[in-house]
């Protein structure tokens, strides 16, 4: 188990002013772990990955047994940040009748003749389930900020893409997702930080490397050409966006095992702070259930 004190330090406190360059991207981001050392820190990651592995799977049953809540989970990050390997190992072991993946790309023009928010409406877990954002309305106040020519193609009423303009958009998403736990979602929202150098370590890797090519989009260099842009705008939607009800956390991503140890150990401590547990059955169905059972007994004993 990651001491609670670390998994605060990774929270984005609510109301108040953080620098993304506050956060760190690599493993020895505490002083408790810099004592373990690099080593170690990996091993004991792999080790709690691999327990809420299971922990989470028990969880998400009880989250399915007792029906009332759903979790969304929000993952947001730079390309090669390792989106797609928290999916994959967080969620490794979960029964997949109980979650649902969606990863959000470049709008349809379906998509944009509605409100921003429209498409990830439909996209959200029912309860009982865990669903996880690839992407998310996020989108809409990053690389949408950073390109705001992709929004003067939208055909919105709005003229003027300034600061007032984004302030209304994270309201909007401030109260969606207020209107979203008041109704029985969780929303664990993760930012999986890692710095431009482990970017370009990780691009040039899969460049180096032919059955990684199908990793790499050349779209991918010119976005790295905005990363201050994009590092911008990320530490102003964590600042505005970052609430009591729907905290932000800012994982440290730079080591791929310790990102997602710090993953599961969110998702699983914040699930069982729900409590939730299976369903009792009432006295007069139990006494049915009993019987059912001395009925299928008989028979059992009649036909040997
Ligand atoms: P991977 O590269 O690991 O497969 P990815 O999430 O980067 O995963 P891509 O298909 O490479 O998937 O990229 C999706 C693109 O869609 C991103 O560049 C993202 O910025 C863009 N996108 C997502 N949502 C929006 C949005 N609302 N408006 C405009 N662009 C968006
Ligand atoms: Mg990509």
């Amino acid at each position: 188990v990651i001491p609670k004190k670390i998994l605060k330090s990774l929270r984005v406190p609510p109301g108040e002013a953080v620098q993304l360059a506050d956060y760190a991207t690599d493993w020895d981001f505490h002083p408790e772990l810099v004592k373990l050392g690099k080593d170690q820190v990996r091993e004991a990651a792999g080790q709690i990955l691999a327990e809420n592995q299971t922990a989470l799977a028990e969880a998400q049953e009880r989250l399915w047994a007792s029906d009332s809540w759903s979790v969304l989970v929000v993952l947001q990050a730079m390309d090669a940040a390792g989106k797609d390997g928290i999916i994959k190992h967080v969620m490794a072991g979960i029964n997949p009748q109980g979650c649902q993946v969606f990863s959000f790309k470049v709008p349809s023009a379906e998509e944009v003749d509605h409100n921003f928010l429209w498409r990830y409406m439909r996209a959200l877990p029912e309860r009982g389930r865990i669903g996880i954002f690839n992407r998310s309305y996020y989108e809409d106040v990053l690389v949408v900020r950073v390109h705001p020519e992709i929004l003067e193609k939208q055909r919105l009423p709005a003229r003027k893409f300034d600061r007032k303009f984004w302030e209304a958009r994270y309201d909007d998403i401030n109260r969606f997702e207020r209107h979203l736990v008041r109704n029985g979602t969780m929303v664990l929202k993760f930012f999986l930080h890692i710095s431009k150098d482990e970017q370009r370590r990780r691009f040039i890797d899969r460049l180096e490397d032919p059955e990684k090519h199908w990793k790499f989009s050349l779209g991918d260099l010119a976005e790295r050409q905005h990363w201050d842009a994009y590092q911008e705008a990320y530490q102003d939607a964590l600042n505005a966006t970052s609430t009591k009800w729907a905290p932000w956390y800012v994982i440290p991503s730079d080591l791929k095992v310790t990102a997602r140890a710090l993953v599961s150990e969110v998702m699983v401590s914040r699930i069982e702070r729900l409590k939730l547990g299976y369903p009792e059955v009432s006295g007069e169905v139990e006494q049915r259930l009993a019987d059912a059972l001395s009925a299928l007994r008989a028979e059992a004993a009649k036909g040997r």
